[in-house]
């Protein structure tokens, strides 16, 4: 096929999903079936050592996961991608398919909640250092990679405050010392950001959020060259991480509105960053679409767009939180992100749930920060829900903090 020459909005929609077509129908079928019945015993023995292409069992392929992968590889430009069963497990089994007691690997502060646990909890027990940097602060990252590691772990832009990495320029450092750079892309999309053309050796994503974008589906996905995501593959295939086959053909029917939905969410979190920063009541505001933002250079230079989420702190704190966001009508109040629905949380019951206060304050987390997933309504409903919540709030006696 020759997917790599059409636009990435074209791909969402026609890729990978071809070779599973069967009886004329155009949409991809849900194959539910465990197993794979074979009359010819060599047949079957030459698809069970990869001979010959086919499936045997369902904890290691499926054709209906297979075109999901198949999608997501095409978006990213990658020579080869595995599915799992969730973002988490992507992160998991990527990380541990390579490392090993004695290894070293440099991240940041900054990464979403649960891989800040494997960090700072898992690793450590494997006997593996884990060296977390100051997110964006490009030297201090260079500086631990230069003492050598195994893996240069990436996520940008970053889960909730939005921080953001320069990904070539950390990459090329990360080669210098034979680092594998692994690149969390879930709030970019491969619609915005491509790490792996910007030099990562393997991109992942909580494919839950925006590739799916409907909250109906769990899953998660990692992108490479052919000879590593093998490696991952068979890590997953023997510890069982493996997506389910609905939810493959929820996400993937989820893709194919993908550019639609990033662009129109991208169009809103603007406005509504833009709204944030001009109320009173607001301390601070995070979107790397805004220029006050302190790596929007960096963002417009490796980013085609800015992305659908945000996050903003107000003066009076939780308190204040408390009486702004169940005023909101046109908001989910969830943990999950990159829905079509707009959808407002606190860290610490969303993206750093797992973290106690004192990890979530080493992390440069405020208790009262919202993050905010814009969602694909219209731009002026989203603005005036805002505007009548944020009168509320200034009513009360909480607004300004002490
Ligand atoms: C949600 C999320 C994950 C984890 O994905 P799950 O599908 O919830 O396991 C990882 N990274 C980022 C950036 C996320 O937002």
């Amino acid at each position: 096929m020759k997917e790599e020459k059409v636009n990435v909005g074209t791909q969402a929609v026609w890729a990978g999903e071809k070779e599973v077509l069967v009886h004329g129908a155009s949409q991809v079928p849900v194959i539910v079936s465990v197993a794979y019945s074979y009359d010819d015993m060599d047949e079957w023995y030459d698809v069970a050592v990869g001979k010959k292409q086919g499936h045997i069992y369902g904890r290691n392929t499926n054709p209906t996961v297979q075109a999901f992968e198949n999608k997501v590889k095409a978006l990213e430009g990658a020579e080869a991608a595995t599915s799992f069963s969730t973002g988490m497990a992507a992160i998991s089994n990527t990380l541990y398919t390579f490392l090993q007691p004695g290894d070293r690997i440099v991240s940041i502060k900054d990464t979403y909640g649960g891989t800040n646990k494997i960090f700072i909890e898992f690793l450590p027990k494997m006997g593996i250092e884990v060296a977390l940097c100051e997110t964006g602060n490009h030297e201090a990252i260079a500086k631990e990679i230069e003492k050598g590691c195994k893996i240069l772990y990436l996520e940008t832009p970053t889960n909730p405050t939005v921080k953001i990495t320069d990904i070539e320029l950390m990459a090329k450092k990360g080669k210098e010392v034979g680092a594998l750079v692994v690149v969390d892309n879930t709030f970019a999309t491969p619609i915005n950001q491509n790490p792996l053309a910007l030099g990562a050796d393997l991109v992942l994503h909580s494919a839950t959020k925006f590739l799916g974008g409907h909250a109906d589906a769990l899953g998660g996905v990692v992108c490479g060259s052919k000879e590593l995501v093998e490696q991952i593959y068979h890590y997953r295939e023997i510890n069982g991480a493996t997506l389910d086959p609905w939810a493959a053909y929820l996400l993937l029917r989820g893709m194919k509105t993908l550019k639609l939905r990033v662009r129109q969410q991208e169009k809103n979190a603007l406005a509504i960053a833009k709204f944030l920063e001009q109320q009173e009541l607001v301390e601070g505001v995070y979107y790397p679409g805004l220029e006050s933002h302190v790596n929007h250079d960096i963002a417009k230079k490796q980013m085609r767009g800015f992305g659908g989420m945000l996050s903003f702190s107000l003066k009076g704190g939780m308190d204040a939180v408390r009486i702004l966001l169940p005023q909101l009508k046109y908001a989910n109040r969830a943990a999950n992100l990159g829905a079509v629905e707009t959808t407002y949380g606190p860290a610490r019951t969303t993206s750093h749930v797992e973290s106690t206060p004192e990890e979530r304050a080493a992390m440069g987390i405020p208790e009262g920060l919202v993050r905010l997933s814009a969602g694909i309504e219209d731009t002026e409903d989203l603005i005036q829900d805002l505007e009548q919540a944020f009168a509320i709030l200034k009513d009360s006696a909480v607004a300004i903090g002490e």
